[in-house]
């Protein structure tokens, strides 16, 4: 018998939904490079019910209480006193989402002594101490491509969002105006517009794909070059370093895992390098910017706007600069976590479980760390070390909330 400790976000404020606006999801055969969906052998809920808080459970209770495990659910992770530092001691296996991170410090790993995979329901194991979790021989999975897309739309969404000065002349709506000067003097066109990302992986390609269509002029940053016909089907250019891409464009998204060689890269002096009024959009994970940085920018007009969904840590405190700063349009992390996705990465969390109660490989592009080395997905897209220095700070949220 195994014990499975799961960390997923609170349910909704009034309780879980009764009911759902759509009656059901479109059928998706594969991913866009052709890579298949999560295959477990069975599925015990119902594509587009909320499975991600905590009375959603993933959909796995049924599954791992039949075959004899313990499943522990909880949303209550931060600090030494919480629910998820208690049950981590003795638990074989982690589930935790990257909304709702369940921190997995050196020093948790430490404490974990029977803990052997720590599965993150989603994409980006940067809050897993990976080089705690290589040291320690724990295997690191993810659902690879599960929520790829749904934060591709989200990048679009924030991107028209922000030069089109939707979410303010949304406001003067609520407040009974009619202010279209107020609204049009921020208000620009995306047409022409010079649009980088930082990262053409999964989510960095599939924006790029989605941004030709608005006659923008394309620029990319990653450590592997895109295929040639690729480049010259999307009419993307390369850049050769960050530093070169954000000097020309009006918009940069930043489309990278967050770990040692991309913790802070948007420091003010990157930021200093883009070009004035430029807007920035990160979906990726808060710490590749510096926090402090961006507020700066937006106050002084070096961004014109700054929008994304990752905050560090998370949940981000009351306090936290973002909430106030002007010219934003943040959102708590959701990109990922629409119920399209939440179906995809329950049923491939499903599928990483099965394999690894079965003893049967878990698929190569799941993978992050294995056998005490980055692996699969891993090794291409990561660098070994921590990123999750700092992420203490998550407990001052609950604290706030019950002062
Ligand atoms: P992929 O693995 O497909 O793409 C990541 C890309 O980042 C790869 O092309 C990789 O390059 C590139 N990369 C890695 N390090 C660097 C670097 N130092 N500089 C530039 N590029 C780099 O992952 P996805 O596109 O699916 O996801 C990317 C990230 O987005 C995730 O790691 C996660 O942090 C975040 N995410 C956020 C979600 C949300 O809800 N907001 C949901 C899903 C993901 P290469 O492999 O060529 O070296």
């Amino acid at each position: 018998m195994a014990k499975i400790l799961c960390v997923l976000y609170d349910d909704p404020v009034d309780g879980m939904p009764s009911s759902y606006p759509r009656g059901d999801l479109p059928t998706i055969e594969r991913y866009p490079d052709g890579q298949a969906l999560p295959t477990p052998r069975a599925i015990d809920f119902k594509p587009g019910e909320l499975l991600g808080c905590v009375s959603g459970e993933l959909g796995l209770r049924e599954y791992l209480e039949g075959a004899g495990h313990r499943l522990v659910v909880t949303s209550d992770k931060d600090g030494p006193d919480s629910e998820f530092e208690r049950e981590l001691v003795d638990s074989d296996v982690v589930i935790s989402q990257p909304f709702w991170p369940g921190y997995l410090t050196a020093e948790r790993i430490a404490k974990a002594r029977n803990l052997k995979l720590a599965i993150t329901a989603g994409i980006g194991s940067d809050h897993v101490d990976l080089q705690a979790a290589i040291d320690k021989g724990i295997t690191v999975a993810e659902v690879t491509y599960c929520n790829s897309i749904s934060v591709a739309e989200h990048v679009v969404m924030m991107i028209l969002s922000l030069v089109r000065n939707y979410l303010p002349s949304h406001e003067w709506v609520l407040k009974g105006g009619w202010n279209i000067a107020d609204c049009a003097a921020r208000s620009y066109d995306v047409e022409g517009m010079h649009v980088g990302t930082v990262a053409a992986g999964r989510i960095g390609s599939a924006v790029l794909r989605r941004l030709k269509p608005f006659d923008m002029h394309l620029h990319y940053f990653d450590r592997h070059r895109l295929p040639a016909d690729v480049e010259q089907e999307l009419g993307v250019e390369w850049h050769d370093s960050v530093e070169d891409m954000v000097r020309l464009c009006d918009v940069v998204t930043i489309n990278c895992p967050l770990h040692p060689e991309t913790d802070n890269l948007f420091d003010s002096a990157m930021i200093g390098r883009m070009k004035r009024g430029a807007y920035l959009v990160n979906t990726a994970r808060g710490k590749i910017v510096d926090r402090d940085a961006v507020a700066a920018a937006l106050e002084s007009g070096q961004l014109a706007g700054y929008a994304g969904d990752v905050w560090f840590p998370q949940p981000a405190p009351r306090d936290h600069p973002w909430r106030t700063m002007p010219n934003h349009g943040m959102t708590p992390h959701i990109s990922g976590t629409s119920l399209s996705a939440q179906a995809r990465y329950a049923a491939g969390t499903r599928e990483i479980l099965e394999c690894f109660f079965d003893g049967r490989p878990i698929r190569d592009e799941y993978l992050i760390v294995e056998g005490g080395r980055l692996a699969g997905t891993g090794a291409h897209s990561y660098s070994p070390g921590d990123a999750t220095g700092g992420s203490e700070e998550a407990q001052r949220f609950k604290a706030d909330s019950t002062a």
